[in-house]
């Protein structure tokens, strides 16, 4: 499986998980380093850009990404 193209760049995992590893690496595992497409953040990200990615969209809330996509 490809990674992410965002990863190093993510806002979600170089602020918001900074006090939660462990959290953060299962977040990792599940959608950077694999079904990213799936991902909340790499979804808006995909169709507004990455300025419109909202700071504490989680990974796995697909239906505010929905939301936010008008999906
Ligand atoms: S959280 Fe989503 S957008 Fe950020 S690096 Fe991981 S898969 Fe990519």
């Amino acid at each position: 499986m490809e990674q992410c193209s965002l990863t190093e760049g993510c806002i979600f995992f170089n602020d918001k998980m900074a006090n939660m590893p462990s959290m953060a690496e299962m977040y990792k595992n599940r959608y950077c380093k694999n079904d990213f497409a799936q991902c909340a953040r790499f979804r808006v990200f995909a169709v507004q850009g990455r300025e419109n990615v909202p700071v504490d969209l989680y990974p796995n809330d697909g239906d505010r990404a929905g939301r936010i996509l008008g999906e």
